[in-house]
């Protein structure tokens, strides 16, 4: 996601279609901002940038595809956890549950 950004068919900047109904997902809109300034000057996804992967919490923190998966969906996490650097809801149970791998999980 630290790569990923959406354009609404209105122009609005949003990580993805999840600023249709979440205007706090949204980071302004073309032709009011360039896609340039979208890109670079968002706080919102200058926030997610700088927060996922180094900052993601619980089970994400120690999995072993942190750096790939990046805790899946942070709107989800975001739902479910309260915070975009929240871990995933599955994953986190899975792992209260003592059901996430120890193979995939960073012993350090
Ligand atoms: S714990 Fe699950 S969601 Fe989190 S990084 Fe690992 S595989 Fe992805």
């Amino acid at each position: 996601m630290n790569n990923l950004m959406g354009v609404l068919p209105d122009g609005t900047f949003s990580l993805c279609g999840v600023a249709f109904s979440r205007a706090d997902m949204a980071w302004g809109k073309y032709p009011d901002i360039s896609v340039k300034e979208a890109w670079e000057n968002s706080p919102i996804y200058s926030k997610i940038k700088s927060s996922i992967p180094n900052n993601i919490e619980g089970i994400c923190k120690k999995c072993i595809h942190k750096n790939s998966c990046k805790g899946s969906c942070i709107v989800n996490n975001q739902e479910t956890g309260g915070s975009i650097t929240s871990p995933n809801f599955l994953c986190e149970l899975a792992n209260k549950a003592g059901l996430f791998p120890e193979t995939r999980v960073i012993n350090k």
